[in-house]
């Protein structure tokens, strides 16, 4: 018998004995990360309101019951009951009955109702149906990326349940090693911005933390085929957290899938969406620029399916010595501060991945607690001595009296923005300055992917600001459905009727002007001097953003498949307090409030001024140990 199965046959036995005598158990297995606990008295269960918890608790697992099929009340049947247990006011949109596990996932407008206060709904719903319900929410604005990965998920059911078992079982593995160090190795993004890869090491664990491509140069990607990396075979890895979906993270990890790689993917559910998105328009924008891209969309299917989503806050075994906790890092929606905690008290690593320290208008800043922190993986983005941003405040007054001048002399104005994060940010300031009247209220055209990512916002509100996500319960009261806001999606023909129409707003990917609908946008309005282009969030070395930015003014474009050189007129600007980075005061800020402070910390993530400026200043203020590291360096910590 192996190890797993010695495990769980003593587990079994220690719920048995926990367990009032007239509560049977018929199986317990690992799924993923999870204990889930087959009974055939799922309803006595759900009765005995702390049984779980407790039980979590003692085991020190999460746990999940669930009926045994044999129990089942039939769907029909137990559809009635859910439906008399749930407040009409739930807007429940459709249950969907899986009699292979047990579980019934009810897709709600407002799931809060259907859970209820600290889960009473719920665990009436299973008193009563002896079902177990799992809530997701109906999207506010339709979103065809959160209902493609919701239908795919639910046709490979039982494939990812094959999955999540072979991963509970490699989870709770036996440890080999008697050894004891911790690594890190750097895969990529030191010294430069993209390409985000790190290899999180023990003796008994290897922990890819993102796999990033680099915007701007299309042949820089991670270090993978070093030893420590996937040189080693790519089933040498044990897990892939993903701290949040821009490419210069995310863009690399479907190609794993390709190189054989077959295990779990740690990230947050907007995070996992937002991949989706993200990468499939990757793989369409290399495409049409005749660029052979390095994976097939089957890839990133493979990766969605591959996916297990943690919320913040879960403290998660992924290996037999490795804890993940995700904590909120404020940048882009569903963005993670990846918190591992190594061995029994060993060691502690905080991968900030990309993090806003302050309040945004779209999100809370990021989390800066912990348990405990011996070493601080820390983006520099704007970590040179002069990287200060303006205030917010000054920052929407500026842009809106950007909009204004140019709405006086009947321009337009062009925004290439992220479609994730810095377009929902932007639409937010816009919507409140037309409500107050602030700026005439004009239409707001969205290209690119930003109305399908805004969706997919409304869809988790969770991850949003507190007062924000009050606004989208509300649906007379959610900012992205005001009516100014128009989602073009009839392609070239609707651009130039916009183009040659009345003053007006766009707002199009990408963000740096690498690509996608923009380029058709600057062909459209950039040789008119009475429109403005207003660039609102970082732009990486290497790209046409970056030299507009440093006063280029042509650009070559393909116009009718002929190779074309615009020549640029409109007035340029850049309005730098939107970024969804921490500008150096909030790096500083996050480690001099940071609870505990680490005792070293990477500063990565950056050019080398910036990562070498901000390792220093931490240095001599806060007397810790600093680094400002090397792609493929690697550092042993215990
Ligand atoms: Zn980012």
């Amino acid at each position: 018998m192996s190890k797993v199965d010695q495990q769980l046959e003593e587990l079994q036995a220690t719920i048995t004995s926990e367990l009032p005598p007239d509560i049977s158990l018929t199986a317990v297995r690992y799924e993923g990360p999870e204990l889930v606990v087959y009974t055939r008295d799922p309803k006595k269960f759900a009765q005995n309101g702390d049984l779980i918890r407790k039980l979590a608790s003692k085991l020190r697992k999460r746990i999940t019951v669930r009926p045994d099929p044999e129990v089942l009340t039939p769907p029909a049947q137990a559809r009635e009951r859910i439906m008399e247990v749930i407040p009409d006011d739930a807007g429940v949109t459709d249950l969907d009955f899986h009699e292979d596990t047990g579980e019934v996932v009810i897709e709600a407008q407002k799931p809060g109702m259907v859970i209820g206060r600290h889960g009473s709904t719920l665990r009436k719903i299973t008193q009563e149906a002896g079902w177990t319900p799992e809530v997701v929410r109906t999207p506010p604005i339709e979103s065809s990326t959160v209902s493609n990965v919701r239908n795919f998920l639910k046709q490979e059911r039982e494939d990812r349940r094959d999955i999540l078992q072979k991963v509970g079982r490699q989870i709770h593995r036996e440890q080999l090693s008697k050894d004891q160090w911790v690594r890190i190795t750097t895969l990529g993004c030191c010294r430069e911005v993209g390409r985000a890869s790190f290899i999180l090491s023990t003796p008994e664990t290897r922990i890819l933390v993102d796999c990033g491509d680099k915007p701007g140069s299309e042949d820089e990607v991670p270090y993978l085929q070093v030893n420590e990396a996937l040189g080693a075979g790519a089933n040498t890895i044990d897990a892939v957290v993903l701290t949040h979906a821009h490419l210069d993270h995310s863009a690399f990890i479907p190609l794993l899938f390709k190189y054989g790689y077959d295990g779990p993917i740690y990230t947050t559910a907007p995070t996992r969406d937002l991949m989706g998105l993200l990468t499939l328009d990757y793989l369409d924008v290399a495409a049409k620029e005749g660029r052979t891209p390095p994976y097939e969309s089957e890839m990133v299917r493979e990766a969605i399916k591959h996916t297990i989503p943690l919320e913040y806050g879960d403290v998660t075994d992924i290996a037999p010595d490795v804890k993940l906790t995700f904590h909120n890092a404020g940048h882009i929606l569903g963005s993670a501060i990846s918190h591992f905690h190594i061995g029994d008290g060993l060691y502690n690593v905080a991968f900030s991945g990309d993090i806003h320290y302050k309040d945004t208008r779209l999100f809370n800043g990021a989390v800066n607690d912990f348990p405990r922190v011996e070493t601080l993986v820390l983006e520099s983005t704007y970590g040179g001595r002069n990287d200060y941003q303006t205030d917010q405040e000054d920052s929407e007054r500026n842009l809106k009296e950007i909009i204004q001048e140019t709405y006086d002399r009947g321009g337009k104005v062009l925004i290439p923005a992220f479609a994730v994060g810095r377009s929902q940010e932007i639409m937010l300031v816009l919507e409140e300055a037309m409500r107050s009247g602030d700026i005439p209220t004009m239409p707001i055209h969205l290209d690119g992917m930003i109305w399908e990512a805004t969706a997919i916002h409304t869809t988790y509100p969770e991850y949003l600001r507190d007062d924000l996500r009050d606004r989208i319960f509300h649906e007379d009261a959610n900012p992205f459905l005001a009516e100014q806001f128009n989602h073009i999606d009839g392609g070239e023909d609707e651009r130039e009727e916009v183009a040659s129409g009345d003053p007006c707003i766009i707002l199009s990917t990408s963000g740096m002007i690498t690509g996608g609908p923009i380029m058709s946008w600057l062909r459209h309005v950039g040789g008119d001097p009475e429109n403005s282009l207003v660039f609102v969030g970082y732009q990486a070395q290497g790209t046409f953003g970056r030299r507009i930015q440093n006063g280029w003014d042509e650009i070559p474009v393909r116009d009718q498949g002929r190779n074309d050189t615009l020549k640029l007129s409109m007035d340029i600007h850049t309005v730098d307090g939107f970024s969804g980075h921490a500008d150096r005061q909030g790096l500083m800020d996050f480690v001099r409030t940071m609870n505990p402070r680490p005792e070293k910390v990477l500063c990565v993530h950056g050019d080398e001024r910036s990562t070498q400026d901000l390792s220093s200043a931490l240095y001599h203020e806060f007397n810790m140990r600093t680094f400002s590291p090397k792609n493929l360096e690697t550092f042993r910590f215990v």
